[in-house]
């Protein structure tokens, strides 16, 4: 079996040629080892009785009455670690370790996949660089803590900016010295193939679960899905087994920041295709295409690019993304706390803020389903802060 290494023009592989070899052995991991009963069982049980899958899916009826339609919530904040991102570092870590790999590397910007992926080398036994921006090691330092309590290593990156893109430079240039025993572990549906398959499979697990769920308890699709887009692995994971169901809209909703038409992280909604971490997709870039830095009150989409899988869809029109300001996700982060009792994290809280938007347009009988992708223990000093006033 072969995979396609391309979403219509996107994705991709702009690596360097000594990479090749290191891509090729990961896709084939994934084609013959990853399917393997074994593999699979083993993996299932980190999934299960670890990081405490499956995770429900909530009746909100607070928000159900007050938006006029039918409202539920996938609980990826109830995962393990607090987010979704473990979905996909326990699978690329246990993948690696039957590729007899001794070493994971990671690069992080909030520090929040650092802190999965030393979870993960933590449980299986593999040792953990992880690669970050010296200015959001001053920025991140509980993130940064947990990573180092978990065993973690943490490398400043001081070339550049001294954010997420340098720490991603500095990663494929670890990867290229030490491809044999080490890993690269890449935290959403990015990067060059075949990542962006290979973790659009691991999250695919959200969607499974809800599409079973949504069945169980209402005997039907939902008429709407709803996702935060960062790199956009969350949504992809819950969007990716709705696809070929034509009555199932889908919103993926991307940092607007202070507006699209100053500082922002929304590559589909005001960004260009450009080639950024190894592949062709939608990015922030000036006119010389070099990258701008994004900008997000949440620190998990503030990525300069996404995911070409959303790029195909955002131009053949299958998936609608919009974007939603920093006040309007910070509004909806007090909203959800006190409506249902549950505080979400900044980037789910963007996908919360779109559906009160068009909750009370739609019809009473709609359902709408939203991925709740993390909880938002890790943001309440940020929200205190704005809430002052001060940013
Ligand atoms: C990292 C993160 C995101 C954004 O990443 P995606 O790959 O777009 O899913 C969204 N929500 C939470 C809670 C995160 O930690």
């Amino acid at each position: 079996m072969e995979l396609n290494t391309r979403f219509g023009e996107y994705g991709g592989c702009f690596v360097p040629e000594t990479l090749m070899v290191a891509l090729e052995e990961l896709e084939s991991a994934f084609l013959n080892i990853f399917p393997n009963p074994a593999f699979q069982k083993e993996f299932q049980e980190y999934l299960t009785t670890y990081a405490g899958r499956k995770t429900p899916l909530t009746l909100c009826r607070n928000m159900s009455k007050d938006l006029g339609c039918t409202v539920y919530l996938k609980r990826e904040d109830l995962l393990h670690s607090g987010a979704h991102k473990l979905n996909n570092a326990l699978g690329q870590a246990l993948l690696a370790k039957h590729m007899g790999k001794k070493r994971l590397i990671a690069e992080t910007g909030a520090g929040q996949h650092g802190v999965a992926t030393a979870i993960a080398g933590a449980v299986l036994g593999l040792e953990v660089d992880v690669f970050m921006g010296e200015v959001d090691i001053a920025r991140q330092a509980l993130n940064v803590a947990r990573m180092n309590m978990m065993g973690a290593r943490v490398i400043p990156v001081t070339s550049g900016t001294r954010t997420l893109k340098d720490a991603m430079n500095e990663a494929l240039r670890d990867w290229v010295a030490r491809v044999r025993d080490t890993h690269y572990l890449i935290g959403t549906v990015a990067g060059p193939h075949p990542y962006p398959v290979l973790v659009r499979d691991l999250q695919r697990v959200i969607g499974d679960e809800t599409r079973e769920q949504i069945l169980s308890a209402q005997g039907r699709l939902p008429d709407i899905i709803i996702a935060c887009i960062g790199g956009g692995s969350n949504a992809m994971g819950i969007f990716h087994p709705f696809i070929d169901d034509a009555s199932v809209t889908m919103y993926g909703v991307e940092a607007g920041g202070e507006g699209l038409d100053k500082k922002h992280g929304a590559s589909l909604c005001g960004g260009r295709p450009g080639v950024l971490h190894g592949n062709y997709s939608y990015l922030l870039q000036d006119s010389y295409g070099q990258i701008i830095e994004s900008h997000s009150i949440s620190a998990g989409l503030d990525y300069p690019g996404v995911g070409p899988e959303h790029a195909m869809y955002k131009d053949s029109k299958r998936i609608t993304y919009t974007a939603i300001t920093d006040t309007e996700a910070l509004e909806a982060f007090l909203y959800l706390s006190r409506t249902e009792g549950i505080v979400p994290a900044l980037e789910s809280s963007h996908a919360i803020a779109f559906a009160r938007k068009i909750g009370p347009e739609l019809s009473k009988d709609a359902l709408l389903i939203i991925n709740l992708s993390g909880r938002g223990d890790k943001d309440v000093e940020t929200v205190l802060r704005y809430m002052r006033g001060a940013a």
